[in-house]
């Protein structure tokens, strides 16, 4: 995490109170209220029908797939979710709108009264509300093509399936607010339901901020910065609207409700407008979506397919599978890696050994190659035969270095023939070994000597000398015992 000093949030200065808004694209095939596809990067205005250009004439269709979602998401962040669902339009006019209002969610949202629990960088919990989540579709694309006296419209993304998130004015820091939403991404990575891409735009944020003179003192007045889309850039918007606001209090202003832009390159924010009133909106429902009702039933149906949370997933790691913390961050963090060891110590493998073996293996060669772990020739079911001759002593940590090279080039041969083809399995064989140990005993008589003399540390030179002489595949805690068995 970044985040710049804020020197005017020291005590006997000002506290500052935020709440954000996010906006997460759900991950849908197709817009919400038409079938064209929900795609990012295709060619401009290729994925558009009459319904999403607003032709007259046309009528939406509720996709049921982003409700779906909605509820899924609901879910995940702690919601109670309403079994009637209303439209409302949201009225105003922008070039990126054809239509000239938004279809939204005004007084019935779909999600309502969640408390989300997240962890601070330095390992505390926080847990705050969550006023709302509710659906809406999102708008197109104005582009301004440099050194052109014009603008452009593409509608590619008119229509396609928003959730937004809004958080009660609980965040106390720009760090708090960016642990916030970090925790916000993963537990709806998690969930399934949005790539959560920022770069995309599947995932972006409103920050609302305000100043008070005390911790218990009321709410000063907000205002909000638009369309972040990075956390680096939230946290430095914040900054800087603490500093703007601040100097404004401290010379004895007032702070004037307004949306602001945020401009990285200066790192300063800039007023849009001055806020919009709800009434300017004109919102009424929509009259072309009839009220659609689920049933309780089927949300708890949805409760129970909705994937394990990273929470929880980290709380098994460290309770169940014994994983040092380290290693349940790890692998936490990035879901499709917390899949891999899952299915691995589903295919038998013990979770320590399999935890420490992807951390390590897994994550090398999916980096060498550049591609996903979905994406490697090496599966989990071969990393679980891997591991389990590691933990059975026949293979050596450092030769199953060797042996995941050779596991994801040669997907087509099995693991122990690949082991057994490039010589790397261990002799442990008590019987195998005990002949080497006796030969380099025989061998060595005069280390045998001196150490039988009283020199115990001869031992070790004694342990490489049989290592050696089985070309190190001998397996080192059963050399020791035949050891001490022939030197006693
Ligand atoms: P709007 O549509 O005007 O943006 P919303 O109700 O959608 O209003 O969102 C308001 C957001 O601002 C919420 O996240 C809320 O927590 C936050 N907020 C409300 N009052 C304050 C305040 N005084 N200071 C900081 N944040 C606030
Ligand atoms: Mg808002
Ligand atoms: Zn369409």
């Amino acid at each position: 995490m970044t985040g710049t000093a804020t020197p005017h949030s020291a005590p006997g200065r000002w506290f500052p109170v935020i709440g954000l808004e996010i906006h997460v694209q759900l991950a849908t095939a197709t817009k919400m209220f038409c079938r064209c596809e929900a795609r990012y990067g295709a060619p401009p205005n290729t994925l558009v029908c009459p319904v999403c250009t607003a032709q007259p004439g046309t009528l939406p269709v509720l996709n049921a797939e982003a409700v779906r979602l909605g509820v899924l998401a609901g879910l995940a962040i702690g919601c109670e979710i309403d079994t009637v669902l209303e439209f409302d339009r949201k009225n105003y006019y922008y070039p990126d709108l054809p239509k000239g209002y938004q279809i939204s969610q005004y007084d019935r949202p779909l999600c309502h009264d969640g408390r989300f629990a997240f962890e601070l960088p330095d390992g505390s919990r926080r847990e705050i509300t969550i006023q709302r989540a509710h659906l809406e579709e999102d708008s197109g694309k104005v582009i301004h093509p440099e050194g052109l006296d014009l603008s452009l419209v593409d509608l590619n993304r008119a229509g396609t399936p928003l959730l937004e998130i809004v958080s009660g004015p609980d965040l106390r820091s720009p760090a708090e607010a960016s642990a916030y939403l970090q925790a916000m991404r993963q537990t709806l990575r998690y969930a399934g339901v949005s790539d959560c891409d920022m770069e995309k735009g599947s995932f972006r944020c409103d920050a609302n901020l305000s100043l008070r003179p005390s911790e218990d003192a009321p709410f000063g007045t907000r205002t909000e910065v638009k369309n972040l889309n990075s956390f680096r850039f939230v946290e430095a918007a914040l900054n800087a609207e603490i500093e703007r606001q601040s100097a404004v209090l401290d010379a004895g202003g007032t702070v004037i409700q307004a949306t602001l832009g945020f401009d990285p390159d200066s790192g300063l924010t800039t007023q849009l407008r001055t806020k919009e009133e709800v009434h300017d909106y004109r919102y009424f429902r929509e009259p072309d979506l009839p009220a659609f009702a689920v049933t309780a039933d089927w949300i708890e149906q949805l409760r129970g397919v909705l994937p394990e949370s990273p929470v929880a997933r980290h709380q098994r790691y460290v309770g169940v599978f014994a994983l040092a913390p380290e290693h349940a961050d790890a692998l936490v963090a990035d879901k499709a890696l917390g899949d891999f060891l899952d299915a691995t110590v589903d295919a038998g493998a013990s979770p320590g050994s399999a935890a420490r073996w992807i951390l390590s293996e897994v994550l090398r060669l999916a980096n060498a190659a550049k591609r996903p772990l979905d994406e490697l020739a090496i599966t989990p079911a071969r990393v679980a035969e891997v591991v389990a001759l590691v933990d059975a002593g026949q293979l050596s940590l450092q030769a199953s270095r060797h042996l995941a090279t050779a596991v994801e080039g040669q997907p087509e041969v099995a693991v122990r023939e690949l082991a057994e083809a490039l010589d790397l399995l261990q002799v442990s064989g008590a019987d195998e070994l005990t002949g080497v140990v006796r030969e380099v005993l025989a061998v060595e008589a005069d280390l045998v000597a001196r150490y039988r003399g009283g020199k115990t540390e001869l031992f070790h030179a004694l342990l490489g000398a049989v290592m050696k002489a089985s070309r190190g595949k001998a397996n080192p805690g059963t050399v020791r015992e035949l050891l001490e068995r022939e030197l006693a």
